[in-house]
């Protein structure tokens, strides 16, 4: 189905940019296709065009949109159901010049190419697995060196980082595991076992800063990379024509190697002879 945007809209514009079909306009304001434009449809907040929605499939495995949106209105829409057949072939149709690859990225291939989760930061995993797998609460290390923020294996996955507060109580600064900052869950200060608990604004913060960024540079990965199969493309065809050339430049060097006009009989003894 295709994505739709809500009136929970705020209007803040950050999904536009994420869309690799440029589906997402401004309330108020034409969309377009193939050059002809076409009445906005909705006046008062962002929109996507259905038919130039794939929901990213051919460019990442979830909806770029919804991965940028900080309250969480870019949906499928249940009234529009379509299958990855149909929105890989619109994907093809909306950019014909770009190839795409059989394992193109898919929101319905998502769980299958799902990669192995990352170590906690700042080996708090082990610490908050008894929490998240649903039983009796436990405290959640955290880390009080803000030193480790930058970990390894973070470049194209929050999953990985820390997120940086301060203690209300004694104003340390400490470190959370970005995948247990949820709402309502308790951290406690190392320093003086102060209690840190998330509301739904900072969440929305935190989730929106972090997958924000993330968004954006998977997304620019993504392009370099699309942008690099393309050149190496064009380069491919750009050599297999010159050794064409080459070829024909061959032939056309042996026929004019051929010796011209008539035969030439050998002079000396032996042309006495005959
Ligand atoms: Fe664009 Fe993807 Fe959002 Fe559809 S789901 S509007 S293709 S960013
Ligand atoms: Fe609206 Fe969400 Fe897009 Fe912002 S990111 S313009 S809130 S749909």
């Amino acid at each position: 189905m295709a994505t739709v945007i809500t009136s929970d809209c705020i209007n803040c514009g950050a999904c536009e940019p994420e869309c690799p079909n440029t589906a997402i306009y401004a309330g108020g304001v034409q969309w377009e296709l193939n050059g002809a434009k076409s009445a906005a449809i909705s006046q008062d907040f962002y929109y996507i065009v259905p038919s130039k929605c794939t929901e990213c499939v051919g460019f990442f495995d979830h909806e770029a949109c919804a991965a940028v949106c900080p309250v969480d209105c870019c949906v499928p829409d249940p009234k529009i159901p379509e299958t990855e057949a149909v929105l890989i072939a619109r994907a093809k149709e909306l950019h014909p010049g770009d190839p795409f690859p059989a394992d193109f990225p898919s929101r319905f291939r998502k769980n299958e190419a799902a990669p192995p989760a990352s170590a906690g930061a700042n080996g708090a995993a082990a610490a908050a697995s008894a929490q998240s797998a649903g039983s009796a609460p436990a405290p959640i290390a955290v880390s009080a060196a803000p030193a480790e923020l930058a970990t390894t294996g973070v470049e194209f996955d929050p999953v990985g980082w820390a997120v940086p507060v301060i203690c209300k109580d004694c104003q340390e600064r400490f470190t959370i595991p970005y995948r247990y900052f949820q709402v309502g869950v308790v951290f406690y200060c190392p320093q003086c076992s102060g209690s840190f608990v998330p509301n739904s604004t900072l969440y929305k913060k935190v989730r929106a800063t972090f997958e924000g960024f993330y968004a954006k540079r998977r997304a620019q990965r993504e392009a370099n990379q699309r942008k690099r199969a393309r050149e190496l493309e064009l380069f491919d065809r750009k050599q297999a024509t010159e050794m064409e050339q080459f070829a024909a430049e061959l032939e056309k060097l042996a026929q004019e190697m051929k010796p011209a006009g008539k035969m030439v009989r050998p002079k000396g003894i032996a042309a006495m002879f005959t």
